[in-house]
C-alpha cells in the first residue's frame, strides 16, 4: 500500500512511521523543515489534568489512552533513532490562589486515585518559590512532559531508518480527485499518486486546493507565545505548575512559561505585550522569578477546530485520512492518534470510539475570515 502523508509534526511523522512499520510505502511531504511548526513551539507537556476536566468525555477517554501509550512510544522512539528525548514524568501542580479555585480543586481530589490536594505549606514545601497567597494545589505525581524538539527530530529519524521517504521544503498545494477518492497530490516539483493519503499539516490543513467544501478539514490557526526564563541562583521548579492563567515547564536548565491563546489568522509574530502578560503571570506565582533573565521568546500556530476537538479518521474521500485540529494538546494525543490512523488506514477496527472526531461532522462548514 503506497500512503502519502502531509506535514513532517508530530502528527504525520508518528503516522508515517506507524505506518511504515506496519509495511506501507510510505512518504512525508513537509513544506519547510520537520518538526518546525506547532510541535517545535510546544511546551512537550502530556498534560491531563489541567486541559482535560471533563472526565469520561471522548477527549478525556482519547488522552488517558494516550497517556498508557507515552512511555513505551517515547522508548521505541528513543531506541530506533538513538535521540534521547526528553521523556520525564515530573508530576504536576495547579495551584489555587482563591478560595472559590481551592474549593473546585478540593472537590477533583475526591474519590480520586491520582489526584492529592495539598494545603499551602504542603505545596511550598514542594516547590519552594511559590507565592505565599498560594491557598493550596492539585497534584498528580504521574503527569509526564517530553522534549518537543528533540522528540519530532527523533521521530524523523526514526521514520527514515525504517525505511519511510521524508520531502522536505516541498509543499502540497494541490489534490487531484477522480470519482469520489484522492488520486494524487500536487508539489511544484511533481505529482505524487497514491492509495492512501493522510492530512496532517497542523494549522494549515485547510489551505489546500482541489478539497470541495464538504471535505476539506475546517482548521482555524490559534496562535500561542512562550517566553523561557534561565535561573541566576534559584533552582528550577521540580514540577509543571499551572496557575494565574499560565503554566511553568522545567526543561534544560529554563523554565518555560506559557502560553497565550489568540486568534490572529495566520500571523505568528511575537510581541512584546506576550512576553510582558507571560512574564508578569509568572513573578506572580513565583516572585523569585523577578530575578531571573529572559533567555527566549517563540511563536507558534495550533491546530484549531470549530468544536475545540480533534479531527481523525476519514474524511468524505474514502483513501483521505485526517490528522489535525489537537487544538493544544497534539503532543499529548499523538500516540493514540498514530495508532488510530494506522488502524483506519489499515481498514482494522479502531482501539477506541473515534466518532466524536469524524472528520466529516462540519461537512460543509465554511470558515470565514472572521472565523480565523
Ligand atoms: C505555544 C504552544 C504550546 C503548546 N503546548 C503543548 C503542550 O504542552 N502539550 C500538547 O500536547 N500540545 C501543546 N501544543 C499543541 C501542539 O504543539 C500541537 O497540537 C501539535 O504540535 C500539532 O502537531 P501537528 O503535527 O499536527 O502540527 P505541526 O507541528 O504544526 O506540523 C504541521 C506540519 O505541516 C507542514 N505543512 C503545512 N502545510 C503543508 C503543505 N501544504 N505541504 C506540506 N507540509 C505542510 C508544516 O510546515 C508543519 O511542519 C502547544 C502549541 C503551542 C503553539
Amino acid at each position: 500500500m503506497k500512503v502519502v502523508v502531509i506535514g513532517a509534526g508530530i502528527a504525520g511523522l508518528s503516522i508515517g512511521w506507524r505506518l511504515k512499520q506496519a509495511g506501507a510505502d510510505v512518504t512525508v511531504l513537509e513544506r519547510a523543515q520537520p518538526g518546525r511548526g506547532a510541535t517545535w513551539a510546544s511546551a512537550g507537556m502530556i498534560a491531563t489534568i489541567a486541559e482535560i476536566e471533563t472526565p469520561d468525555s471522548p477527549q478525556a477517554l482519547l488522552a488517558q489512552r494516550s497517556v498508557r501509550l507515552w512511555p513505551h512510544f517515547a522508548a521505541e522512539i528513543e531506541e530506533a533513532s538513538g535521540i534521547d528525548v526528553g521523556y520525564r514524568v515530573d508530576g504536576t501542580l495547579i495551584v489555587a490562589r482563591s478560595e472559590e479555585h481551592a474549593r473546585f480543586l478540593r472537590h477533583r481530589a475526591e474519590g480520586s486515585q491520582e489526584l492529592e490536594f495539598l494545603g499551602p505549606a504542603e505545596a511550598r514545601a514542594l516547590e519552594p518559590l511559590l507565592a505565599m497567597d498560594v491557598l493550596g494545589a492539585l497534584f498528580d505525581a504521574t503527569e509526564a512532559q517530553v522534549d518537543n524538539r528533540m522528540l519530532a527530530r527523533a521521530l524523523a529519524v526514526a521514520f527514515q531508518r525504517a525505511g519511510g521517504v521524508l520531502k522536505t521544503n516541498e509543499a502540497v498545494v494541490r489534490f487531484e480527485t477522480e470519482g469520489g477518492r484522492a488520486r494524487a497530490v500536487r508539489t511544484p516539483f511533481a505529482q505524487y499518486p497514491a492509495d492512501v493519503f493522510v492530512l496532517a499539516a497542523g494549522a494549515w490543513s485547510g489551505l489546500i486546493e482541489g478539497l470541495t467544501p464538504e471535505v476539506a478539514p475546517p482548521i482555524i490557526p490559534v496562535k500561542g507565545e512562550m517566553i523561557a526564563l534561565a535561573a541566576e541562583r534559584d533552582s528550577l521548579p521540580h514540577h509543571m505548575i499551572w496557575g494565574n492563567d499560565i503554566y511553568l515547564v522545567p526543561r534544560g536548565g529554563r523554565l518555560l512559561v506559557g502560553a497565550t491563546v489568540s486568534r490572529e489568522g495566520f500571523d505568528s509574530r511575537m510581541t512584546q505585550a506576550a512576553a510582558v502578560w507571560l512574564y508578569s503571570r509568572a513573578v506572580a506565582l513565583m516572585s523569585a522569578l523577578a530575578n531571573w533573565q529572559l533567555a527566549d521568546h517563540w511563536a507558534g500556530l495550533r491546530p484549531g477546530s470549530p468544536d475545540d476537538l480533534p479531527l481523525i479518521g476519514r474524511s468524505a474521500l474514502a483513501n483521505l485520512l485526517i490528522a489535525s485540529g489537537q487544538f493544544r494538546n497534539g503532543i499529548l494525543f499523538a500516540p493514540a492518534i498514530a495508532e488510530a490512523i494506522r488502524d483506519t488506514a489499515l481498514d482494522e477496527p479502531p482501539k477506541e470510539d473515534l466518532a466524536a472526531f469524524n472528520p466529516c461532522r462540519f461537512a460543509g462548514l465554511a470558515l470565514t475570515t472572521t472565523d480565523l
